[in-house]
């Protein structure tokens, strides 16, 4: 996708949904926007058919404001819940068959840099905990230790919500769910600690309590990404299905898992740091200029 793609032939507005029309005009595409002018812009994800209330929707539809260059952005995802979403938002999406969305990603991500070579095309991986690190733990690792050059988003809600409830390697150690009637029998897998490993430039966790923090977070990881090496996100997105929360709940569920055992965390190279505060001064110089 680019900008001309998006755009609507001249005299062709008055023919196309309004929908489309506030999109092009109105939305995200060709500019940053800002977590403070949601509810000002038409946003790349309104609706979808994920369960009210759910916190990774909201995580979902903070990512896409986050992102730089929407217009220059295709997400990869696979089966479970938070595809239900990204493959409704008005992103180029492809559903990557289970355990395999960083192998698609990274051949994804090299043709792209061949075909597209004066033009960044940002690649990002969103999928949930079960998908990236029990399924497609190898293709996770090989990309990470590869450098491959894109964004993954882990969606934690620390189950497979949308099969019925069964462990994942996320779901912490003791945990009772539906499909695990026993308790989870071995500790919360240490994602994070892989990506050390592996050298990851950027590195964050954080659960849904700060949407700006949210929005500069992808932005950040994309970018490193697009330059310096392979991100990784992992954010906490509660089931409250299969962890029966009381949806008015949600949040305050978020909260305390932060403040419990989650936390903030956010480890970037030295590398990473000049490369974007490169970036935002020509940013800022380009601002000024026009
Ligand atoms: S099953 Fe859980 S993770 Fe899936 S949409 Fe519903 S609340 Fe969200």
């Amino acid at each position: 996708m680019s900008l001309d793609t998006v755009k609507i032939a001249d005299g062709f507005s008055h023919y196309m949904p309004k929908e489309y029309v506030d999109l092009v005009e109105r939305g995200p595409y060709g500019r940053q926007v800002k977590v403070s002018e949601m509810g000002s812009f038409k946003e790349l994800l309104e609706e979808h058919p994920m369960c009210a209330g759910c916190a990774m929707t909201l995580f979902i539809r903070l990512t896409m404001v986050g992102l730089p260059n929407p217009e220059h952005t295709i997400i990869i995802g696979t089966a479970g819940c938070g595809r239900l979403a990204l493959s409704q938002a008005n992103i180029p999406f492809v559903y990557g068959n289970y355990g395999d969305t960083n192998a698609v990603a990274s051949g994804l991500k090299r043709g792209l840099s061949i075909r597209h070579e004066n033009q960044p095309k940002d690649v990002v991986v969103m999928a949930g905990d079960g998908g990236l690190v029990d399924i497609g733990f190898s293709a996770l690792m090989h990309s990470w230790f590869r450098k491959e050059k894109f964004t993954t988003i882990m969606l934690d809600n620390e189950v497979y919500g949308n099969t019925g409830g069964q462990e994942s390697g996320m779901t912490t150690k003791g945990m009772v769910l539906k499909m695990a009637p026993f308790g989870k029998k071995f500790e919360k897998m240490d994602v994070i600690g892989l990506a050390k490993t592996a050298g990851l430039p950027y590195i964050v966790r954080l659960a849904p309590t700060n949407p700006t923090r949210i929005a500069s977070v992808i932005r950040k990881a994309v970018l490193i990404a697009r330059e310096i090496g392979p991100t990784y996100v992992q954010a906490y997105t509660s089931c409250n299905i299969e962890y029966a929360i009381p949806t008015p709940k949600v949040m305050d569920d978020a909260r305390a898992v932060e403040k419990d055992r989650y936390g903030f965390m956010e480890i970037i190279s030295d590398e990473a740091k000049e490369y974007l505060a490169r970036v935002e001064k020509e940013n800022k110089k380009t601002a000024a200029a026009s």
